[in-house]
């Protein structure tokens, strides 16, 4: 008997979309209890958005001022407090899940399955390798409990808001470890949707040669409505903050449209976009990469394109 705990992701105000998409993929593990952990302070709105997704058996709330905002190492002890009793931990494949649940395995001693695609029993799983070139199943050996796992998120579309799970108190247990202490937290300006939840993605790569011209990626995408990413090569450059790399090592996306705009089309970029609905590339070498993927290609000089495009739409 399966009994399933995942750990909500939210910034304080809403809950994560991630967290959604966690419990799309927790249905694979025909569970007969899917429980919520949402840990912080002042949760109301936060559980009750966690208690209407479908096949949620129950929210767990923890609530305690020590709890906001997260920190993995303050969580993970809370996390295993709560263990007791689940045959499966789920967090997202997120910046969030994946800080916090290696320090979970760690605590329990228990291995983790990164980035599950791919729910093929209770305990074997898909999941890519080699930058996604391959994709690995894995099998969970039965004599490790509970079994971890972080979700790809881009694998699995958002549970139903359909369902109406009940929602329990429940007390912080963990002593604080204490060697960490929030400090601050800078973010992006806040402007426009966020890259990883975003339905439309406008990126720039190298070809765009410099801050100042990135912004004909910015004004693009707000024409859209999309929100902007980079190519790696363009975050090193500085032209933007490693925050809005794509890819591999960046944010892996699953836009219903994405604008990859002076990319090559690396494979450690392809891996950020593999779930992406349509592909459109701008790049004046008929010959890169990108557009073996891409359902639409225009073959040119951005800076001629850009203009052109923005004015048409
Ligand atoms: C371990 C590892 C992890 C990595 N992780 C990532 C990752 O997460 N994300 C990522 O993006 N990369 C990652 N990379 C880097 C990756 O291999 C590439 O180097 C990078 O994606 C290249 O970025 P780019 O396409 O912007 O630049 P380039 O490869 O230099 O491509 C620039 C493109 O712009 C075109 N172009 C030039 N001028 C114009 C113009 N005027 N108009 C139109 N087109 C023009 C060129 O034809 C070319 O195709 C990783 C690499 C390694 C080794």
């Amino acid at each position: 008997m399966a009994k399933v705990l995942i750990i909500a992701e939210h910034d304080g105000r809403s809950l994560s979309p991630a967290t959604a998409k966690t419990v799309q993929g927790a249905h694979g593990l025909a569970a007969d209890v899917i429980d919520v952990v949402v840990f912080g302070d002042a949760l109301d709105a936060i559980a009750q958005d966690a208690a209407k997704l479908a096949g949620v058996t129950c929210v767990r709330v923890v609530e305690d001022a020590s709890l906001a905002p997260a920190l993995a190492s303050r969580l993970a002890p809370e996390v295993v407090a709560l263990s007791e009793g689940y045959t499966h931990i789920l967090a997202p494949s997120t910046t969030f899940g994946r800080d916090l649940l290696p320090r979970v395995a760690g605590l329990l001693g228990c291995n983790q399955v990164s980035d599950v695609m791919e729910v093929v029993d209770a305990r074997t799983f898909k999941r890519p390798i080699y930058a996604g070139n391959a994709i690995v199943t894995v099998r969970v050996p039965d004599a490790i409990s509970p079994v971890l796992a972080t979700v790809r998120t881009a694998s699995f579309a958002a549970a139903a808001a359909s369902g109406s799970a009940k929602v329990e108190a429940a007390s912080a247990q963990a002593q604080d470890p204490g060697h960490t202490e929030y400090v601050g937290a800078e973010g992006s300006s806040g402007e426009g949707p966020d890259l990883s939840s975003a339905t439309v993605v406008v990126s720039g790569g190298r070809a765009m040669g410099s801050s100042e011209n990135f912004e004909l990626i910015g004004s693009l995408a707000k024409k859209l409505g999309a929100a902007v990413g980079a190519s790696r090569a363009a975050v090193d450059a500085g032209y933007v903050p490693n925050e809005l790399q794509v890819g591999q090592t960046g944010k892996i996306i699953a836009p219903d449209l994405y604008i990859a705009v002076g990319i090559s089309g690396a494979i450690q970029h392809l891996t950020g976009i593999k779930d992406a609905g349509t592909i459109v590339a701008i790049n004046k070498d008929p010959d890169a990469p990108i557009f073996e993927v891409a359902d639409l290609g225009l073959v040119g000089d951005l800076f001629q394109l850009l203009p052109e495009l923005e004015d048409a739409l």
